[in-house]
């Protein structure tokens, strides 16, 4: 008995000093093959010949316990569509036995990346041979996505994993109040989360295998037609260079109302990936970091958010306005409306991982405002918290009530480009949060304490 006890006893303390965890990492190169379409700017109006960068989807895959494994997936891409995250996930489920709640898929957001269908339909007016060439990404994206998880898990190691928080200060709050409304410019004393959360995997001999490492800022720096990562790709580019053998993923925070400044050219965006990769090299070179332990909890939680109520006459209106992008969300609108759909009903997901009490990464689906880190990283303030958007689908930005209430482009007009019937109504930010609130308990996290 005395032995069996002792036994039970170090495989305990074993787990919880993290010794047991494996990673394996992975990459495949995600650049559509040329003459292709470029999605995020409505201006475009030809393909793009022309690749600056290659974009990458990027996995690194955990293991806590012998076939227990949790895989974060990363894309150099404006975002996934529900059917890709739907379809990879069902694949990775069948193929590796990692189900939904294990597997977080993110994408940077960057704006010179390919369009990935159908996400922003209504800016294009596409051909038949057009669509068919989307079709095809798609399906080579899913198939590359479930492959990089496959490589990975065969590169599972025993590693040691640690986390830091940085600072980089080239975000700026985009929402300008004018005479004219709310517009898109720069917000000086706007609200801001520069905070550069890290992550890093390092194999039992020291060297470094992954860094995971998430800022707050659209990747918008620039708007031309050559294939690219924007910061964030020159920023990994770095800090891979900076640590041969490394693979380094992004993961884009709550940037949605934020722009990177300046932008416009293509030194704006190597300056904006040097100030990010220094952040993060700084912390790996840094010797006050937090230990990373297993084992890993994981929640998947959907909550319905409602749209303002529908109003076909609206619609039929907009079927007769000047704006082609208004009618085409109007004949959209009508022809769910017409079969019978609720339009005005999207159901949500968040996801929580967690890694013993040492650190956890908050998924949100959408181009989420910066008021939910801010506010999720003072409501759980004694949680080493990474708080990442643009995870699984992004199907619209998703404002707070501060931000309905004040208007302007990300609840209102960009719903016509999303094709959405928006605005939200007022209640989504408490529907979200208590959402979170739900999904970080089932991982074993709770509010902080108020003082
Ligand atoms: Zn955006």
């Amino acid at each position: 008995m005395k032995y069996i006890l002792t036994f039970l006893f170090s495989l305990a303390t074993l787990t919880m000093s993290g010794q047991g965890i494996k990673a394996g990492t992975a990459r495949k190169c995600i650049t559509p093959p040329l003459p292709f379409w470029l999605t995020g700017y409505a201006f475009r109006d030809k393909p793009s010949t022309e690749v600056l960068q290659d974009l990458w989807t990027k996995t690194v895959v955990f293991e806590d316990r012998p076939g227990k494994r949790v895989a974060i997936v990363t894309c150099d891409l404006l975002g996934l569509s529900h059917e890709i995250c739907e379809d990879v996930a069902q694949e990775v489920y069948a193929k590796y036995g990692i189900p939904r709640e294990k597997l977080l898929l993110t994408s940077s957001h960057t704006h010179s990346g390919p369009v990935v269908w159908p996400c922003l339909s209504t800016i294009f007016n596409f051909s038949s041979s057009d669509l068919q060439a989307v079709a095809k990404y798609n399906q080579d994206l899913k198939d590359h996505i479930v492959e990089a998880i496959g490589m990975a898990i065969n590169d599972l190691e025993p590693v040691v994993i640690t986390s830091g928080h940085g600072t980089a200060g080239f975000a700026i709050n985009r929402r300008m109040q004018t005479d004219k409304g709310m517009v898109i410019g720069l917000n000086e004393g706007g609200p801001v989360d520069h905070d550069v959360p890290v992550i890093l995997v390092k194999r039992k001999d020291g060297k470094l295998k992954a860094v995971l490492f998430s800022y707050a800022c659209h990747n918008t720096t620039l708007s031309s037609y050559a294939i690219n990562g924007d910061y964030c790709g020159f920023a990994q580019i770095d800090i891979e260079k900076a640590n041969p053998g490394v693979t380094a993923m992004f993961i884009a925070g709550c940037g949605a109302d934020q722009n990177p400044n300046p932008r416009g050219t293509v030194e704006d965006a190597e300056q904006h990936g040097k100030s990010l990769a220094g952040a993060v090299n700084g912390i790996i070179s840094s010797n006050s970091l937090r230990p990373v332990n297993p084992p890993i909890r994981t929640d998947f939680t959907t909550t319905t958010l409602d749209f303002m109520p529908f109003k076909p006459e609206v619609y039929r209106e907009e079927l007769l306005s000047t704006d082609i992008y208004r009618q085409r969300r109007a004949e959209l609108m009508l022809e769910a409306y017409n079969k019978g759909y609720d339009a005005t009903k999207y159901p949500y997901c968040i996801q929580t991982i967690r890694f013993n009490r040492d650190l956890t990464i908050l998924g949100m689906s959408g181009e989420v405002v910066v008021d939910y880190s801010i506010k999720l990283k003072k409501m759980y303030r004694k949680e080493n918290l990474m708080v990442a958007g643009y995870c699984s689908e992004v199907q619209c930005y998703i404002p707070s009530k501060r931000i309905i209430e004040e208007g302007g482009y990300e609840p209102e007009s960009s719903m016509i480009y999303y094709a959405y019937p928006g605005p939200f109504k007022t209640d989504v930010e408490e529907k979200i949060l208590t959402a979170v609130q739900k999904s970080m308990k089932r991982t074993g996290v709770r509010p902080s304490a108020k003082n």
